[in-house]
């Protein structure tokens, strides 16, 4: 409580004991603390009254306010607190052992050392604090439209709320005038298509290299920008060191950008900031010797968040994209594996140009349905879930169109929060009016792409050659 408050109440005591002397008060309660009468022989009564309100009501009072003045120090619990202890008791709250320092210690430890019980699920008390601290009612932005007009006012209101909460906003003014470079390496003939390694100056002292892979023809050709996530750059374009590599891009569908240029797109296929190419680096393993950890707290210390950063790469590498010669900038594709599809999400839902946003194995509620977090740190944006979950995001980029795809033994994900995702993405594109713009398609294996979910939904709705 504070010192001010106390003294108010002090003030407030003393004066209510001056004008009536037999009673206490506390919190405005009074407490009557005369002497029964009945207790008094007649006789007596006046020289016990004299000495009830001459030595025992004045030492009393002493007591009081030194109990008081003493409390002060040590902050004792309001009477509002005890009653709150009481509430939650009777809800069962307070029937979990106290937390001891072995329990916290035993919660932070890893799995290895605390067993598989610890790994597997939080504490009950541990997913009740979760879910309180992520109440529904906290998210502001939650998109509550229930026609395309009203969606559309929620999208201009909550796409620059984002676009702050990725720290864009910081950007934009830090770099306003800054045009981006671009370095061409000279086209490689491959099977129908040319090659080209390239790099970004995105940012004074930031280059993101790239990879761009152009059809044959004249165009005009629709455009796919498709960033990278925790994986080796250069695996969308079939680019590998090892035999090994080479095998997991063939049976995981990997080398997108190869798929997106044989269909007639320009595709585009950016380094992810933050993972070693571009970004800072944990030089000292001090971040989990996670480049992409080391990247998100510098950006957090700035401002600025990782997931930010790449949004706001993505929207440089649109800038270059679009103005290339023989491209149909209303055909825009983005599309991204596991950090590369949330990406995508993100990028989409902030930028208008991209038609077609394709998550492979990222679009999910923010909290597992079990209350843990799956997506690496790096993806963190603070307060999101002030702003709105997974859903919201995705329901800006309605009306235009969205397909998530998944593996159902991908073991990030539970497919029960991937549904429910995707249930409450279906309602707001429903209310934007295109219930038709947004899919869930599952493949049958684990966190990888599956090109024949992907591809005809875009073809479809983009058009192949
Ligand atoms: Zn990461």
């Amino acid at each position: 409580m504070p010192s001010t408050r106390k003294a108010a109440m002090i003030t407030m005591n003393i004066s209510h004991m001056t004008a009536y002397p037999d009673r206490l008060s506390y919190n405005g309660r009074h407490y009557d603390i005369s002497v029964p009468r009945m207790w008094m022989k007649p006789e007596r009564r006046e020289t016990e009254v004299k000495l009830y309100t001459h030595i025992v009501w004045p030492a009393m009072c002493s007591c009081l306010l030194l109990a008081i003045v003493l409390g002060c120090g040590s902050e004792t619990p309001p009477p509002r607190i005890t009653e709150q202890a009481k509430s939650m008791a009777a809800n069962g709250i307070m029937d979990e052992p106290a937390v001891t320092a072995a329990a916290v210690t035993e919660a932070a430890a890893p799995a290895s050392e605390s067993g598989e019980a610890a790994k597997r699920s939080y504490s009950p008390k541990v997913k009740r604090y979760l879910e309180q601290i992520y109440d529904v009612s906290h998210r502001e932005f939650a998109c509550t439209a229930t026609n395309a007009a009203a969606h559309a006012e929620w999208r201009s209101e909550a796409r620059p709320v984002l676009r702050r909460l990725l720290g864009l906003d910081h950007m934009q003014e830090e770099l306003a005038g800054w045009t981006p470079m671009v370095e061409l390496s000279k086209a490689k003939s491959m099977d129908g298509y040319t090659r080209a390694r390239g790099k970004m100056l995105v940012e004074p002292n930031v280059t993101v290299p790239f990879w761009v892979l152009r059809p044959q023809g004249s165009g005009p050709f629709p455009v796919a920008v498709m960033p990278h996530g925790h994986d080796p750059h250069g695996w969308y374009a079939n680019i590998y060191d090892t035999e090994e590599d080479r095998s997991r891009i063939a049976s995981e569908d990997r080398d997108v950008a190869v798929q997106a240029v044989r269909r007639g797109y320009i595709a585009i296929a950016p380094a992810t900031r933050g993972l070693g190419c571009a970004g800072v680096p944990d030089i000292d393993g001090r971040h989990g010797k996670r480049d992409c950890r080391s990247q998100m707290v510098h950006c957090l210390l700035a401002g600025r968040t990782p997931l930010g950063e790449r949004v706001w790469d993505m929207e440089r590498f649109l800038d270059w994209g679009l103005a290339l010669p023989n491209v149909d900038s209303e055909r825009v594709l983005m599309l991204g594996n596991s950090g590369g599809g949330v990406v995508a999400v993100f990028a989409a839902a902030c930028d208008e140009r991209i038609t077609v946003a394709v998550p492979s194995c990222s679009f999910s509620s923010f909290i597992r349905n079990d209350g843990t977090v799956q997506f690496c740190d790096c993806n963190l944006v603070p307060s999101i879930l002030r702003f709105g979950d997974a859903h919201d995001i995705a329901g800006l980029i309605a009306p235009r169109w969205l397909l998530a795809v998944h593996g159902e033994k991908d073991g990030m994900f539970y497919m029960e929060d991937i549904e429910g995702a995707a249930a409450r993405t279906r309602a707001v594109f429903a209310a934007a009016g295109v219930p038709t713009h947004f899919e869930l398609r599952v493949g049958p294996h684990g966190h990888r792409f599956y090109k024949e979910l992907m591809w005809p939904f875009i073809d479809v709705t983009l058009g192949s050659r």
